[in-house]
């Protein structure tokens, strides 16, 4: 009984990153006060949106939204669709949200929301009255200068349109800048939708570097296919690595000779559902323990745990996902020197161009694709090596120097506003 209660600690998100923290405030010499604040969101709500569904019924969804910490300035993330969401884990998101603002040096705090719903099972109609249902619901305590929702799991660039109009509908202006992620018509930036895996392909071409090990005929291996998989995927066949394994919610590819990328690319769905094509699966389980360089968990949580973490091959993860592995397996991963890129790192490429999406809405005024990429290299590269010299110097694992450096300018900001 005890070994189970130790185990659900283990996998649960938001105690486990509360008590990284804790360490990253206390290497940094703040009082216990700092970590109560930062411990748990400033606001939370919870909100229930009554939808009619197609066939007439009427459906009640739960929806929260959390703002972490608003010191530095408005909170910012991501809105999923998900039926296993819960308040918990939009918790734990909107943490997670503040320290990559920290680490990529945003002028915002971290913000996050979800709705308990299964998208792959609604229409086009039930899914946009529910994007504005969950809108009208929150709409007093988000706002361009106040909260900025994005996508996150299952929403795409369609949601945030149907989420702008309502809020500009409510607010009676056209508000471009309360969401990013928008459509480039409705002022979305260049370079947003393939921000993420961007980002995370310049963490692995780093790390790759630290590591000695060419991406040139580098065995890749990906668990996800959503955005941030399917982009990855291409640019690191594009850049000459042998991806030799894939997979999407329903099992896993395998080939040593590597995949057909542009093929997988083109028979995916818009929920990266794909392997149901093909007879011969593996399961994600195997595929995480499959031999390769760089092995990049771009799905979901806790997948790289205590049980497996021996097993991986890999010398470099990075996580392009939020929180796939868990602290026993940081731990286990840092003892067995495979260079382990964080989630709070490896993932900031997304918020980090939604921050200049929102900054061309502010000024009117927008910039090219190679502007905004360019803009992007020099963010995570700068980033990368800060939290990898950090690292060195303080002989921490890169997690925990990836929250001391995020919790930092968050922390200062509390301090210089008296509020602890
Ligand atoms: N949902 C993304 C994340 O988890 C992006 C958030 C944003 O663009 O604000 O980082």
């Amino acid at each position: 009984m005890e070994g189970n209660g130790k185990q659900a600690e283990n996998l649960d998100v938001l105690v486990s990153t509360q008590k990284v923290i804790k360490k990253a405030l206390d290497k940094l010499g703040y009082p216990d006060e700092m970590f109560e604040l930062m411990k748990e969101p400033i606001r939370m709500l919870t909100v229930r949106i009554p939808i009619k569904m197609d066939d007439g019924s009427t459906k009640i969804f739960t929806g929260f939204r959390a703002q972490h910490n608003d010191a530095v300035g408005p909170t910012k993330g991501g809105v999923r669709f998900h039926p296993n969401v819960t308040e918990k884990e939009v918790k734990a998101l909107s943490i997670w949200m503040s320290l990559k603002a920290g680490i990529v040096d945003l002028p915002y705090g971290g913000g996050k929301g979800g709705i308990i719903c299964d998208p792959r099972d609604m229409s086009f109609r039930e899914l946009e009255r529910l994007s504005r249902g969950y809108v009208r619901a929150i709409s007093q305590i988000v706002g361009p200068t106040k909260d900025i929702p994005a996508p996150d799991v299952f929403t795409n660039s369609q949601i945030m349109a149907w989420m702008l109009d309502e809020y500009s509908r409510i607010r009676e202006f056209d508000s471009p800048g309360f969401i990013t992620g928008k459509p480039l018509v409705l002022g979305g930036s260049h370079g947003r939708e393939s921000a993420t895996a961007k980002g995370v392909t310049i963490c692995i071409r780093e790390a790759a570097k630290k590591k000695g090990i060419d991406i040139e005929g580098a065995k890749v291996v990906i668990q996800g296919f959503g955005n941030a998989g399917s982009f990855l995927a291409k640019f690191m066949h594009d850049a000459g690595a042998v991806v030799v394994g894939i997979s999407d919610a329903n099992g896993a590819l395998h080939d040593p000779e590597g995949l057909d990328i542009d093929y997988l690319l083109d028979r995916r769905d818009s929920f990266g559902t794909v392997t149901n094509l093909f007879k011969e699966t593996i399961s994600n389980q195997e595929l995480l323990e499959l031999d390769c360089d760089i092995l990049v968990p771009a799905a979901i949580e806790n997948q790289i745990t205590e049980e497996n973490a021996d097993r991986i091959k890999a010398s470099i993860v990075v996580e392009a996902a939020n929180g796939p592995t868990t602290m026993e397996a940081t731990r286990i991963l840092s003892e067995r020197d495979i260079l382990l890129v964080p989630d709070v790192l490896a993932s900031a490429g997304g918020v980090t161009v939604s921050y200049f999406e929102w900054v061309q809405n502010n000024q009117g005024y927008y910039w090219t694709e190679e502007e905004v990429e360019g803009k992007l290299e020099n963010v995570m590269v700068g980033s990368f090596e800060n939290i990898y010299n950090l690292s060195k110097s303080r002989k921490v694992d890169m997690r925990l120097a990836a929250y001391m450096i995020g919790v930092r300018k968050m922390a200062e900001a509390s301090r210089f506003r008296g509020w602890v």
